[in-house]
């Protein structure tokens, strides 16, 4: 399997319960390893253009007001088949359909309030990385 790269959002109810070293733990277990990483506190335009694919859905005024709420942690996740890997690690979208292990069944704590973010294929885990990071951020 090929070495991907994928990008992952420690979400703000998250970092606001202090878990974001638990949860990077869970990355590194998983043999993904962080290559970029950064805390910032988003504001409601640039959550709103990172989730602008969801636009229409009719939770989106709630997304865009919960991830500019408090700070995230943006990474970027290196590893064979890091994508699917990251998926895995995180678990379902809500926290109640997720596998036992997983970062959304163990700390998530609703379908909105759901701990991480993981790009979902190579086409939006390099659109992704390009929103948040330059190429010299990037030290594998
Ligand atoms: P995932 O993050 O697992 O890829 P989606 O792309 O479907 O899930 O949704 C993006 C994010 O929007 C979710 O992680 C969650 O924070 C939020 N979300 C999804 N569905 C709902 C919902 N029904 N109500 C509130 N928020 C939701």
């Amino acid at each position: 399997m090929a070495v991907e790269r994928t990008l992952s959002i420690i979400k703000p109810d998250a970092t606001k319960r202090n878990l974001t070293g638990k949860i990077v733990a869970k990355f590194e277990e998983a043999g993904l390893r962080v290559v970029a990483s950064k805390r910032i506190h988003l504001t409601a335009a640039q959550a709103g253009a990172f989730y602008a694919e969801h636009k229409e859905r009719g939770f989106y005024g709630e997304l865009v007001a919960y991830m500019a709420s408090e700070p995230v942690v943006v990474q970027v996740l290196e590893g064979e088949g890091a994508i699917l890997k990251n998926r895995e690690v995180m678990g379902a979208t809500d926290p109640a359909a997720a596998a036992a292990g997983t970062i959304r069944k163990e700390f998530a704590l609703s379908k909105g309030e759901n701990s991480v973010h993981g790009s979902d294929s190579e086409a939006a885990a390099a659109r992704e990385i390009a929103f948040f990071f330059s190429g010299l951020e990037l030290v594998g």
